[in-house]
């Protein structure tokens, strides 16, 4: 059984959890339940740990993610193969998520250094700005890309002198603990502490006394419960919350062009990811021709679980999610009609056709909702003005994009979306040097680019008089 990582130790905990395999809906392995004493020890760990991390140099601190990047290079195959045990998605994805973003995140952060800020410097008074690290930080991993999530959130903290508890979600714990029992080498003891277990752990965690900060990422109703719990002690937080994506397609657009940018963002990783596209709004000269072409690509597709070779979509990663989705689909059937896909079965495993589902509009539930899974709807607009209102309508505010021949006019709508990020011609093209923001109920606080450090610091302004 992996363990758990507390103040540099492994430990199996006093209960256990069953991780399912999504492919098949059997238990496969357990791993340890966190129970609030196993918080309480990692949360004083991790504040034990924090005086000598944060007067560390910011070289020393780079060194650690550099060396926590070399360990998931030096274990790839290993990482994969829990990472897709645990979610069923295809090895590529796998690695993407491991080799590309976990490591990019992780040497994006080692490579920056926060200097202070010389604001004035005259005869009278010098005055710096420093930004400083605010201590203990609690980080709450969703299920849909785990280890990237939590590398995204590990390498900003500790780069800027924080240390840090992880709680990961409860269907996806495996390459999480793997990577701490991995990295308990090459990380001082207590400065990350990896946990595996329930919501009742994450409630525990967020409203410690001795937790500085939480950075959150999951869904907007989860957001709205750890707001409150940080209230007590005005902890500070970062919430990366639900998203509901619009992408618009211009009159203009080549549909030959554009069609397989929108069905890679629309189905990337089965379309369990906050920034894909959750609603496609074509123009009306256009509409027939996207959905057919759209319908085409998505039937000359492999759903299967990625354990097995040549899947190219794998399984939606838990039950209660299935039956979500499932649900929205149902539904859609009704309001909608169904371009290709809809048939979900009982199982094995939580396997769900890619989707597209045209004629339906605002007021439908897979519209307006967030199914997170496989499910496209197309929807019909013939006026610009009208239909940039109609993407702005949303209490989410993830990401957006635009899609034409002529850029400059597609830029020019884009910049009229609401969401933290504009796309044009492309969708959730994620940098690590570029700031992930989130906007309305998806959200605040920022991950990604230098910006995505200060949310990890507490501003401080020193002033010091000058002899006269
Ligand atoms: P979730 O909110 O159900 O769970 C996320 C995590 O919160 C889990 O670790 C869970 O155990 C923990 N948790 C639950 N209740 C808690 C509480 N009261 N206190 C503390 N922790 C608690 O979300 P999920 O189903 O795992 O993830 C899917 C959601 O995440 C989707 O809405 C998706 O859009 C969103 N998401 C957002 C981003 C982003 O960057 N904005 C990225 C990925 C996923």
């Amino acid at each position: 059984m992996h363990k758990m990582l507390i103040g540099g130790a492994l430990e199996r905990g006093s209960r256990t959890l069953d991780v399912i395999d999504p492919s098949t809906g059997e238990a496969f392995d357990k791993v340890p339940d966190a129970t609030t004493v196993d918080v309480d020890k990692a949360v004083a760990a991790a504040t034990a740990a924090f005086p000598a991390w944060r007067d560390s140099s910011a070289d020393a601190r780079a060194g650690v993610l550099e060396a926590m990047a070399g360990v998931i290079e030096g274990n790839l195959d290993e990482l994969a193969d829990l990472l897709i045990a645990e979610t069923g998605r295809p090895r590529d994805l796998a690695m993407f998520e491991l080799a590309h973003l976990a490591v990019g995140y992780l040497r994006y952060y080692a490579s920056l250094r926060l200097e202070p800020e010389l604001l004035v410097d005259d005869d009278t008074r010098r005055v710096e700005l420093h930004r400083k690290p605010l201590g203990v930080v609690a980080a709450i991993i969703p299920w849909n890309a785990p280890v990237f999530i939590t590398c995204n959130k590990l390498a900003p903290a500790l780069a800027a002198g924080n240390t840090v508890v992880v709680k990961t979600a409860p269907t996806t714990p495996l390459t999480t603990l793997r990577l701490g029992e991995l990295i308990a080498e090459v990380v001082p003891h207590g400065v990350v502490n990896i946990l595996s277990g329930g919501n009742e752990a994450g409630a525990h965690l967020v409203s410690h006394r001795d937790v500085a900060k939480v950075t959150f990422t999951g869904s907007t109703e989860t957001g709205r419960k750890i707001m409150e719990a940080c209230a007590p002690t005005l902890k500070r937080v970062t919430l990366e919350l639900g998203g509901n994506d619009a992408a618009i397609v211009m009159p203009d657009a080549d549909v030959a062009t554009v069609a397989p940018g929108i069905f890679g963002f629309s189905f990337f990783n089965s379309g369990q990811v906050c920034a894909v596209i959750k609603r496609l709004y074509v123009h009306d000269s256009l509409y027939d021709e996207m959905c057919e072409t759209l319908g085409a690509m998505a039937a000359g597709c492999k759903v299967g679980s990625g354990r097995h070779g040549d899947a190219q979509f794998g399984p939606i990663q838990n039950k209660a999610q299935f039956e979500k989705v499932r649900g929205y689909i149902e539904q859609a059937r009704k309001d909608g009609k169904v371009v290709v896909g809809g048939d979900v079965t009982d199982g094995p495993g939580y396997f769900v056709p890619l989707t597209i589902i045209r004629d339906v509009t605002e007021g439908h539930a897979i519209v307006d909702e967030e199914p997170f899974g496989p499910v496209l709807p197309v929807i019909r607009y013939s006026d610009v003005d009208d239909v940039v209102a109609r993407a702005n309508a949303s209490p989410f505010a993830l990401g957006g994009s635009v899609w034409g021949s002529d850029v400059e006019r597609a830029s020019a709508v884009a910049a009229r979306l609401e969401s933290g990020s504009v796309w044009v011609n492309q969708h959730c093209a994620l940098d690590p040097a570029v700031p992930f923001p989130a906007n309305k109920q998806s959200g605040f606080g920022v991950e990604g680019g230098v910006e995505g450090l200060y949310p990890y610091t507490a501003l401080q302004t020193v002033n010091i008089a000058k002899p006269q």
